[in-house]
């Protein structure tokens, strides 16, 4: 089909001003966050609603044209199109947050809404969603469809995954699925998401794109902290800090955000001399202050005499400014490419010692610094391993995705699980044996044709 076609026929689904042909915009679609570079799509066209991502699909199918879905397209693991022949759903217009269900505790949003929209509505009733990156920009869609997390995971939320209730998705074959308590056609509310046999939300959770698209989300919302407990420590021994993490793990302090940063990451961002060795901050949230102080109390022993309490001003800064200290890590030395990982919490010493000597080999073969930083959920250390590379270096960049493969490997055979798959992470899934082939099985009952973002999580 022709671009001239394919741009008329959505032109007939969405109205002609949200159909994008030009050249120029549909390149920005060939890019995320991440140095990976996809190829740019033949046209991408913006929904307004359920019922146009429902014709577009099925136009689709009718065709065999694949389409790859974008949310906000912050991604950090090359969540791009595959292949030159697609077009992509742009999510973005979809941003309503359609009901706050006070009496369900819920929210029920369209996928385009960035976590920033959303929790400056909410705040107006004194509420607040239980995760979220910390790139405020990014969408709730995206996070979901990718096993986002960040802040607000820690001992008792892991993911966003975990705070979801239930979702509207359009099927590969244009069919609306609807989860969550509101799959059954009596129930108005998204209260319970585990009680229709099998659960078909977590189907959808880090499926990026690859099984239908999501039009909607129910997120678990709540009364929004009133204490706040804030505390930078530091260490000069990392596996000391790492045992203190484990610690603050398990005596279930109720942190929203523990981030570790590497005294020598620190040594890269600032090469006049860091301010600090390696550096643990941490932001407890309890529903009223004597809680959170009673928390700060337990936080104190729980890191021992190992780390320096440092008072809590660069904590208070990140707590106003949200996403300041992710934009320094991602972007003081230049630009990242990040690799993320999860590590086993209680193994984080002898990771942490190898991510350092997996440092030196990089400096060694591709001539690149890579820094470390990460953030505790559940049982995990989410390991943030940033390249940095000159963005406006081609030659640059390619050494930074040949260092990305080559510590993606040796990560993954160190015991690590990739964080997010997107195009990175494609050509090792097949290594993940039976697993691999159940999601293919899953695959192609759900998409016979393979319209769905074929490529990505290597299907
Ligand atoms: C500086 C920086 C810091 C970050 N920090 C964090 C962090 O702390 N935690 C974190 O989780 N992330 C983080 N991110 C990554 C990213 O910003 C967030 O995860 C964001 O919420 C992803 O949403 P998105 O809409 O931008 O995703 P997109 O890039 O648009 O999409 C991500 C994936 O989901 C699929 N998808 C998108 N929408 C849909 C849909 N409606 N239906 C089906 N599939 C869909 C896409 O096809 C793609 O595979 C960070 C990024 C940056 C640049």
């Amino acid at each position: 089909m022709d671009p001239g076609s394919i741009a008329g026929a959505l032109a007939s689904i969405v109205g002609e001003g949200n159909v994008v042909v030009g050249e120029e915009e549909l390149r920005r679609y060939a890019r995320d966050a991440s140095p990976f570079v996809g190829h740019a799509p033949m046209a991408a066209v913006r929904p307004g609603g359920a019922e146009e991502v429902q014709s577009i699909v099925r136009w689709a199918n009718s065709t065999g044209i694949p389409l790859y879905v974008r949310s906000c397209g912050t991604s950090l693991w090359g969540a791009v199109p595959m292949r030159p022949d697609s077009v992509v759903v742009d999510m973005r217009r979809m941003n309503r947050i359609i009901e706050v269900d006070e009496e369900s505790l819920s929210v029920r949003v369209e996928p385009g809404v960035t976590f920033r929209e959303l929790e400056v509505e909410l705040a107006k009733r004194g509420l607040s969603i239980l995760v979220e990156p910390e790139n405020w920009h990014g969408c709730v869609g995206g996070n979901f469809s990718s096993h986002g997390s960040g802040w607000g995971t820690g001992p008792n939320v892991a993911n966003q995954a975990d705070a979801v209730l239930g979702l509207r998705v359009v099927l590969p074959d244009g069919k609306l699925l609807t989860t969550g308590s509101m799959a059954s056609p009596w129930s108005n509310h998204q209260f319970y998401r585990y009680s229709l046999a099998s659960d078909l939300t977590g189907l959808f959770a880090g499926s990026e794109g690859t099984l239908g698209i999501i039009v909607e989300l129910a997120l678990k919302v709540e009364e929004a902290p009133r204490g706040i407990g804030l505390a930078v420590y530091t260490f000069r021994d990392l596996g000391e800090a790492a045992r203190a993490l484990y610690r603050i793990r398990r005596a279930r302090i109720s942190t929203i955000y523990a981030y570790l940063a590497a005294g020598w990451t620190l040594d890269i961002l600032y090469p006049d001399g860091a301010p600090w060795d390696h550096r643990l901050r941490v932001i407890v949230a309890s529903p009223t202050q004597e809680q959170a102080d009673i928390e700060m109390r337990r936080l104190r022993e729980a890191v021992g005499p190992g780390g320096e309490y440092q008072g809590p001003a660069e904590a208070e800064t990140l707590l106003r400014e949200k996403d300041s200290w992710v934009r320094e890590f991602a972007y003081r030395a230049g630009m990242r490419a990040a690799l993320i990982v999860h590590v086993p919490l209680g193994s984080l010493g002898r990771y942490l010692e190898s991510f350092r000597s997996l440092a030196s080999h990089v400096s060694d073969r591709y001539g690149l610094r890579m820094g470390l930083g990460g953030f505790l959920t559940d049982r995990s250390f989410v390991s943030v391993l940033a390249i940095y590379f000159d963005p406006r270096s081609e030659e640059s960049r390619s050494r930074a995705i040949a260092a990305w493969n080559d510590v993606k490997v040796r990560a993954l055979e160190s015991g690590a699980v990739p964080y997010r798959i997107g195009g990175i992470w494609g050509d090792q899934m097949p290594r993940m044996g039976e697993y691999y082939e159940v999601l293919r099985r899953l695959k192609s009952a759900l998409d016979p044709r393979g319209i769905m973002s074929p490529g990505i999580l290597g299907l």
